[in-house]
């Protein structure tokens, strides 16, 4: 069994149908239901005896003991963030609750946990935190991408909560010796993507016949990579990373925004043309940058493939179109996610029956 938090957003969803089709091995998935949660993204799980959810916040301390005592968990997977850098700009507080706050309170349930055990299951347990290479700041054009040795220099609430997340972890093991391992992944697209980032975004907005935002001169650089690379990495440092260590995950793909959204535009192109025949670079809208956007971030994963033998299996191109297939597959769950359905679909699927 593994208690898996946040696996109703984005990433957590996509690692716990990974999950429970390569490994089979029961989940707890604790998850707030904010705005980016979604259980519409597990649905296939309704019948899935094997996936137990539970609706509640990583900072109610009270309901994690009762969690980890019922469940008895072999390893937690923590994904459950606020994780959009503009709601932080915003509005920092939620951001400072879940993600320092928050996961404070559950490393400290967990410390709580793990002393408990013995033998064998207390020197097999594992807590995975999942971060972002935010963490690291912004990058000059020609330096080299960020190791697991660059210092912290967040630049926006979203990262500086995420650091300070990091931190918290890091100290748990240094002073308790909780067996930690700490992933900083770059920027992930694919399936369930909540349409507020950039991928999901353009391609919906696309199709709506809606403009394609880009801030500023879109010369900002990312490295992307396909959340299912993603999932396989932290179940490949899960199983074999060293306790106290952080690995850095990149999909080796460094592009400019405005590279990304052309490249979405062709692919939008030629499966889904217009039906006006003219290409979707027609609604490319420059908007007022976000302040204190960082100019690029670029991730070395050299310590993951060397010491753990992963590599990312897609490329950006065969990723992109997966992700474009995807969301061009399922019109109801974009139409749900747009209207705000999808926060009912639970009470339809679920509370009715
Ligand atoms: P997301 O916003 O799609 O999902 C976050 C999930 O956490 C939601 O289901 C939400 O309901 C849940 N949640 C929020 N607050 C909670 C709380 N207090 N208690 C319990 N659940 C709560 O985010 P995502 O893109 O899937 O990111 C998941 C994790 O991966 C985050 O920690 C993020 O920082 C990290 N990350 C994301 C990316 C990326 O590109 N999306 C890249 C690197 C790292």
């Amino acid at each position: 069994m593994i208690l898996v938090t946040g696996g109703a957003g984005f990433i957590g969803a996509n690692f716990v149908l990974d999950w429970l089709a390569e490994i089979g091995e029961p989940v707890v998935n604790l998850d707030k239901l904010t705005y980016a949660g979604n259980r519409e993204n597990l649905a296939r799980l309704a019948d899935d005896r094997r996936h137990c959810f539970v609706q509640g916040d990583i900072g109610d301390a009270a309901l994690l003991d009762t969690l980890l005592a019922t469940h008895r968990p072999r390893a937690i997977i923590n994904f459950a963030a606020e994780s959009h850098v503009d709601r932080s700009i915003r509005g920092p507080e939620a951001f400072i609750q879940t993600n320092i706050v928050g996961t404070f309170r559950l490393l400290d349930a967990v410390r709580d946990y793990w002393s408990g055990l013995e033998g064998t299951e207390r020197g097999a347990f594992r807590f995975l935190h999942v971060s972002t290479d935010e963490v690291y700041g912004s990058l000059a054009p020609e330096a080299p991408a960020f190791t697991e040795q660059h210092r912290f220099e967040p630049n926006s609430p979203y990262s500086a909560s995420k650091a300070a997340s990091d931190h918290l972890v890091r100290a748990y093991h240094h002073t308790y010796g909780l067996p930690v391992l700490t992933t900083n992944c770059s920027n992930n697209y694919g399936p369930y993507q909540f349409p507020e980032k950039l991928i999901p975004l353009v391609i919906t907005n696309a199709l709506a016949g809606k403009p394609l935002p880009i801030y500023g001169d879109g010369q900002q650089v990312r490295d992307w990579l396909y959340v299912e690379d993603h999932c396989r990495a932290i179940r490949r440092v899960l199983e074999a990373g060293c306790p106290g260590e952080t690995y850095n995950v990149g999909g080796w793909s460094e592009r400019t925004n405005l590279d990304i959204v052309q490249q979405l535009c062709t692919l939008l192109d030629e499966l889904r043309p217009r039906p006006d025949g003219r290409s979707y670079q027609e609604q490319l809208t420059f908007v007022a940058d976000r302040p204190g956007h960082d100019r690029r971030y670029a991730i070395d994963a050299t310590r993951i493939a060397t010491e753990l033998g992963w590599r990312p299996a897609e490329t950006l191109a065969s990723g992109l179109r997966k992700t474009v297939e995807w969301y061009l597959a399922n019109p109801d769950w974009v139409a749900h996610v747009q209207s705000g359905a999808y926060r009912h679909w639970v009470r339809e699927h679920y509370e009715a029956s």
